[in-house]
């Protein structure tokens, strides 16, 4: 674009040799159209770019040319002279429209270019703040065009040609076989791409992202993507922060519970111990026998044994409640999920007078879980029932049952014969801080729905008027190919059957070794 003191030269110009084209055409008897070189001052104008200007400049010519017509001296040769000046002014329209147009279409340009550079930077603006980049891949070359925000991304200078072998080296090596599947699924032409993986910068920063592409073009083996890039990397330092924090609370959760059955652990460790003594002091006494009796003694023993291995299981299952562990994913039989919470409110039940009935129809279901966690929601629940139905007089029964839903889903159903929940509790049940005891949390089901929920389930709880509380678990059925009951429980664990009572004698290996 031309400056202002160029501009103002220009039109100083074309006054100059507008005046001069004047003089010499109304003085002079010059027999050529000397008024034509008025063209030169109508394009001297237009190149200041100004169209009122330029328009105010042909019809300046074209009025001096008239003038000078008029006012040239009487001898000429009129005929040649009225030519000339026609000729002239056919010129000078001509140049004037000529010079209009193209001012015209370049104000047009102008203001398309202005507006496309205003969404680039609200597009690159818009890129950066979302931190979302836009890539172009063509495959089988590789060759790629990237947004400026792509570049930030890759970590590579705007100057840099993009293309795929420079996003391979910067590939976390352990997401490169990932990254490998989906680019033979791109060369082979799939139309939609969706890929989260790590990249590792030069400096070691690790970045997330999350790759969206779609096929645009598809033409025998070349095929054209277009797609989005997004640097996810603080979502999922959130998530990775806010996972931790649950499990912290979780774990908080699970050893209040532990508190709250303190009581029954201490009498359910103290019971074999204390047979462990009488045992003890029973062999020694048939082994200090004038005629010691071996094979009392032995009996006496072998009881030890037991009562010994009876005390370091309810340890061993206290502990791996208590313990403090990142959530551990792998397949779980949900019956002997069910067992092992059984296991560990054992004694409650016992102490309270509630029966149980187990009805476990939801035979070899498996599912994909931590075990600790989604015992700890079992647990939860139990604990809930019992203490709900201890604050009333009458009948105590838990019933817990095991279904497989049509819909690929195991559900966990917990009820029991308490004063149940009423319709303004319920609404608030599992929100955090909701309780209605005197020494409660509110913390127990809202931890609950968040374990079941990070597991792809639902929690829900039914109250009908007259009956006690049902709560509902709702998890998807494991569909690995390795989808087998988890290997670390014991595969000797009896499951009880509808209508059994759990507040017999516990078997071992109910829980996960400690
Ligand atoms: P807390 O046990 O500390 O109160 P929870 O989140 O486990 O916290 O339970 C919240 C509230 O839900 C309880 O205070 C109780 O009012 C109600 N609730 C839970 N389970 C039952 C149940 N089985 N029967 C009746 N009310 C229940």
């Amino acid at each position: 674009m031309r400056n202002e003191t160029t501009n103002r030269l220009l039109i100083s110009a074309a006054c100059v040799l507008g005046l001069a084209v004047f003089l010499i055409d109304a003085l002079t008897t010059l027999d050529f159209a000397i008024a034509v070189l008025y063209v030169l001052v109508i394009l001297m104008v237009a190149l200041t770019g100004s169209i009122p200007a330029t328009r105010l400049a042909g019809g300046a010519s074209a009025v001096l040319t008239l003038t000078a017509f008029g006012v040239a001296p009487a001898h000429m040769d009129d005929q040649g002279h009225l030519v000339r000046c026609l000729f002239a002014l056919l010129a000078i329209c001509t140049t004037t429209l000529l010079a209009l147009r193209m001012l015209a279409d370049m104000a047009q340009r102008r203001v398309a270019e202005a507006a496309l550079a205003r969404s680039e930077a609200f597009l690159a603006e818009a890129q950066k703040l979302s931190k979302t980049g836009s890539i172009f891949i063509r495959f089988p070359e590789g060759a790629m065009a990237w947004s400026t925000e792509s570049y930030r991304i890759f970590g590579y200078p705007s100057t840099e040609e993009a293309h795929l072998n420079r996003i391979m080296p910067r590939v976390h090596p352990d997401d490169l076989a990932e990254v490998q599947r989906t680019h033979a699924a791109m060369l082979g032409g799939a139309p939609l791409i969706e890929l989260k993986h790590r990249l590792r910068m030069p400096n070691d920063d690790v970045l997330h992202v999350h790759l969206v592409a779609r096929r645009t073009v598809s033409e025998g083996d070349r095929h054209e993507y277009v797609g989005a890039l997004m640097d996810v990397t603080e979502t999922v330092r959130t998530q990775q922060a806010l996972q931790g924090t649950m499990a912290e609370l979780a774990h908080a959760a699970r050893v209040a519970t532990l508190g709250q059955l303190a009581a029954s652990i201490a009498h359910e460790v103290t019971q074999p111990m204390a047979a462990v003594i009488a045992c003890g002091n029973s062999a020694l006494r048939w082994l200090r026998r004038p005629q010691p009796n071996i094979e009392e003694a032995a009996d006496s023993v072998e009881q030890i044994v037991r009562d010994a291995s009876r005390a370091t299981e309810i340890i061993q299952r206290i502990r791996a409640m208590a313990r403090k562990s990142t959530p551990k994913y792998e397949q779980i039989d949900v019956n002997r999920l069910v067992v092992g919470a059984l296991e560990v409110v054992r004694r409650e039940l016992q102490d309270h007078r509630v029966a149980a009935d187990i009805d476990l129809a939801a035979e070899s279901a498996t599912i994909r879980g931590d075990w600790t966690q989604l015992q700890q929601v079992l647990v939860n629940l139990m604990v809930n029932a019992v203490q709900a139905m201890t604050a009333i007089p009458g009948r105590r029964r838990l019933t817990v049952s095991s279904r497989i839903t049509p819909d690929n889903a195991v559900t966990v159903i917990v009820s029991d014969t308490g004063p149940g929940i009423s319709p303004e509790h319920m609404a608030r049940l599992f929100h955090a801080f909701h309780t209605t005891k005197s020494n409660g949390m509110g913390l127990g089901l809202s931890i609950c729905r968040g374990i079941v929920e990070r597991h792809g389930g639902t929690i829900e709880a039914e109250s009908p008027p007259g009956s006690g509380a049902t709560l509902i678990v709702r998890l998807p059925l494991s569909t690995g190919e390795n989808a087998q009951p988890m290997a670390v429980v014991p595969s000797d664990v009896p499951i009880e059957k509808s209508g059994a009572r759990s507040h017999e004698r516990p078997t071992s290996g109910a829980e996960r070794p400690g």
